[in-house]
């Protein structure tokens, strides 16, 4: 349901043109806010918000977050950040200044502003884990020098960040740290699991399973995952998290690849390919404190959310072979 007029707010949506910050503000608009989105596009599109350009309330500004940003806005949710590992180890230097001094000057504008902040923090920060499933007092096992230190770093430094100037300033700041997500807009190219799978099984080209496939993931349904950040944000002022958003049901890369092939109906074959450096073994989260506080738990199954994002991926790819004809 819309909220009444009274609470609407002027909402920043950093990173709103990516995967995740286009459907937060999908969702924020329909909730009858309006939103000023920045991006600086280096993974996001112009096609994830091109529906959105008529909306008078809805607002675009192509800006990098690693410089000031001085604009007047009752909320902010950082999402700005390369997000898959293919992406983010391009320019690592860039990757850590988004999430460091991104962090800074969203911060700094937050505290200028005294309203809420809240940073999309990450399932990476428990690194290659010891303990499982994770819990949100785990502190992590994350190699510092290695080649996705860049991101794991990064936006540990950043929850760090977040948590200085709640003590030191009074911020109000809300961390979500997200587990694997999918789901329609999510790039074709940029070497997640999901998205490589269903190109491969559509174009019938073999599936690569890293390593023997046996690394177990959890996957998160783009919808339950903002909906969890929507309330995370509207949360009581004291609490600040971290907490865990992800879906608790835990699949094998093999499961996952033989849930792809029977969706789409391909016949596509698997071949084993070497297993990136620092690729944790398992991953799932303990989602029992988003349940306690926020009334939240998933409810999108893998099997059902692959069907959505499977027909995002079929019509991406004939709306992309009509752009090469015209
Ligand atoms: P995405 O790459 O689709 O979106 C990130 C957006 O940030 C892009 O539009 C990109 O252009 C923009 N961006 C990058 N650097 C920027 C900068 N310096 N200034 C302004 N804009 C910049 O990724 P996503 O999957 O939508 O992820 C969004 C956020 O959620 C990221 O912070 C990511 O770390 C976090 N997250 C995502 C997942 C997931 O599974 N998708 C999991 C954990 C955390
Ligand atoms: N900042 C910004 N927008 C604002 C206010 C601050 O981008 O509306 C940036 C500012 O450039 C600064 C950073 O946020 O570098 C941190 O701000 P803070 O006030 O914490 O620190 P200081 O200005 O003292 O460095
Ligand atoms: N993976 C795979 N084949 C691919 C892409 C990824 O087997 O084509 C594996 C990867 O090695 C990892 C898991 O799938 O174990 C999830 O990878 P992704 O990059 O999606 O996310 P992350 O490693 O950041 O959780």
């Amino acid at each position: 349901m819309p909220r009444i007029y009274e609470s609407r707010k002027r909402v920043l949506v950093t990173g709103g043109a990516g995967f995740l910050g286009s459907h937060l503000i999908d969702r924020l608009l329909s909730d009858g806010h309006e939103i000023l989105c920045v991006d600086n596009l280096f993974t996001g599109t112009k096609y994830n918000i091109e529906h959105l350009h008529a909306n008078p309330r809805f607002e675009f500004l192509r800006h990098d977050i690693t410089f000031p940003l001085y604009v007047e806005v009752d909320e902010i949710y950082n999402l700005a950040c390369p997000a898959s590992p293919i992406q983010y180890q391009h320019d690592p230097v860039q990757t850590t200044k988004t999430s460091v001094q991104g962090a800074i000057n969203m911060l700094g504008l937050a505290k200028r502003l005294k309203i809420r902040i809240l940073q999309a923090s990450t399932s990476e920060v428990y690194g290659d884990p010891a303990v499982h499933p994770q819990t949100e007092d785990y502190w992590g096992n994350v190699n510092p020098i290695g080649p996705r230190s860049c991101y794991d770093e990064g936006k540990r430094c950043a929850e760090t960040l977040f948590f200085d100037y709640h003590r030191q300033c009074g911020l109000e700041i809300k961390i979500a740290r997200i587990f694997n997500t999918y789901g329609p807009r999510m790039h074709r190219a940029d070497g997640r699991v999901v998205s490589n799978f269903i190109v491969q099984a559509l174009s019938g080209e073999p599936i690569t399973l890293y390593g023997d496939g046996n690394q177990t993931r959890s996957f998160c349904y783009v919808d339950d995952l903002i909906d969890g950040l929507v309330r995370l944000m509207d949360s009581r002022a004291s609490f600040t998290g971290p907490v865990n958003f992800g879906n608790d049901g835990e699949f094998t890369i093999r499961e996952l690849a033989e849930l792809v092939l029977a969706e789409t109906g391909s016949s596509s074959k698997l071949v084993n390919l070497p297993l990136p450096r620092d690729d944790p073994r398992q991953r799932r989260p303990d989602i029992s404190l988003a349940k306690a506080e926020l009334g939240w738990q998933p409810t999108m199954a893998l099997k059902g959310g692959l069907k959505p994002t499977v027909a995002f991926f079929r019509s991406d790819q004939a709306r992309r072979s009509r752009s090469q004809e015209e």
